[in-house]
């Protein structure tokens, strides 16, 4: 098997390739991240203000690295008056939680904490792990759907991602959001009925193309990512910066803590790697050392320690936690990837097709 000189990806990574120095794709095609540039970010942050709405601008908090540092920026730095919004997609960590009661606290920030069905929420993981063994997806679109919905209550004219360069390349396919492919997989069980499913996807007929036509129309709030606007301190930096000005705390014990705010991350990481063969904190720790913020050594006992190949340290507490087997992890390894690809929505699989020949078009 090739494994890449330069980072940790290897040939199970999809559509990878490799160069005759053993260099895979994504990193000989690397281009050095250049911020999109300041002067636009200060012109959407103008023009949301110009819009006299109750709240500039909504921030989704999860209580993990990115999405306080958002919030930071957004109050500390560029004075935008923010709501924020955590949606309890049941699986958070205490020291998240505790991280988002100080941020809210010290930035005195309003903020709305959505709460879902959390009966139906537990059938819904449940569902996706043991027929895909993934769950991510699930939280993926029920998060995004509470951001968007709160968005339109509240009329705020932007939604402030905390997404960073950093974690780009790091999704598998099978939890890219669908929601054909998620109504198929809830149907396999016939234990939620249709209007549970509808309730708890609040938008349950929006796609992709629907997304974009609604953000260009202003129904839907425009999502901006500052962190692709402006050049960032370091992942480490950004930690430091936090835990001065916002009182975050970081995983004892952990240089590089991921994902702090989701206890079943472990989990699916370690799902992730059975079935795929590679995960997030693989991707995650590549793109930090084509980002020059880590070695390919330091990646690799990072990498190491992480021991996604094992059950993690809290997997008995997180399958007690979602009222799962051993017999449901048993069958989700079973599974091989992109098993309901064909399921997928044909106005999203022709939205990505299309959006793809326009972007390399533009290169
Ligand atoms: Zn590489």
């Amino acid at each position: 098997m090739k494994t890449c000189n330069n980072c940790l990806l290897d040939e199970k990574y999809p559509q990878i390739s490799f160069n005759d120095n053993d260099i895979c794709s994504l990193c000989y095609s690397d281009k050095k991240f250049k911020p999109i540039g300041e002067d636009q970010l200060l012109n959407i942050f103008q023009s949301a203000r110009n819009k006299n709405a109750q709240y500039d601008a909504l921030v989704p908090l999860s209580g993990g690295k990115d999405s306080t540092y958002i919030l930071h920026l957004a109050v500390n730095v560029y004075k935008l008056n923010i709501l924020a919004m955590t949606y309890d997609n049941g699986l958070f960590s205490q020291l998240a939680l505790d991280n988002i009661d100080r941020a809210i606290k010290i930035t005195g920030v309003k903020h709305i904490f959505c709460k879902p069905d959390f009966e139906i929420q537990k059938m819904v993981y449940q569902n996706m792990l043991k027929y895909t063994g993934d769950i991510c997806g699930a939280c993926d679109i029920a998060t995004k759907a509470n951001v968007l919905k709160v968005a339109k209550d509240y009329s705020t004219p932007i939604i402030l991602y905390g997404t960073s360069p950093l974690e780009n390349d790091s999704f598998v396919p099978d939890s890219i959001q669908d929601i054909s492919r998620f109504k198929h997989i809830m149907s396999l069980s016939n234990n939620l009925t249709k209007k549970q499913i509808n309730d708890f996807l609040i938008f349950p007929k929006l796609n992709l193309f629907l997304q974009s036509l609604y953000k260009k129309t202003g129904k839907f709030s425009k999502e901006v990512r500052p962190l692709f606007f402006i050049e960032n301190p370091s992942d480490k930096e950004m930690g430091e910066i936090i835990k001065k000005e916002l009182g975050w705390q970081d995983e004892p014990d952990k240089e590089y803590s991921k994902h702090l705010d989701c206890i079943a991350e472990p989990l699916t990481n370690y799902l992730r790697n059975n079935i795929y063969g590679y995960e997030r904190r693989k991707c995650q720790y590549s793109n930090m050392i084509r980002s020059n913020e880590i070695t390919r050594e330091k990646a690799i006992n990072l990498f190491n320690a992480d021991k996604v190949d094992e059950k993690p340290s809290n997997y008995t507490e997180v399958l007690k936690h979602l009222e799962l087997t051993e017999k449901d992890i048993e069958e989700a390894l079973s599974y091989k990837p992109l098993l309901y690809e064909k399921n997928t929505s044909k106005i999203n699989r022709l939205y990505i097709y299309v959006i793809k020949k326009i972007r390399n078009a533009n290169k």
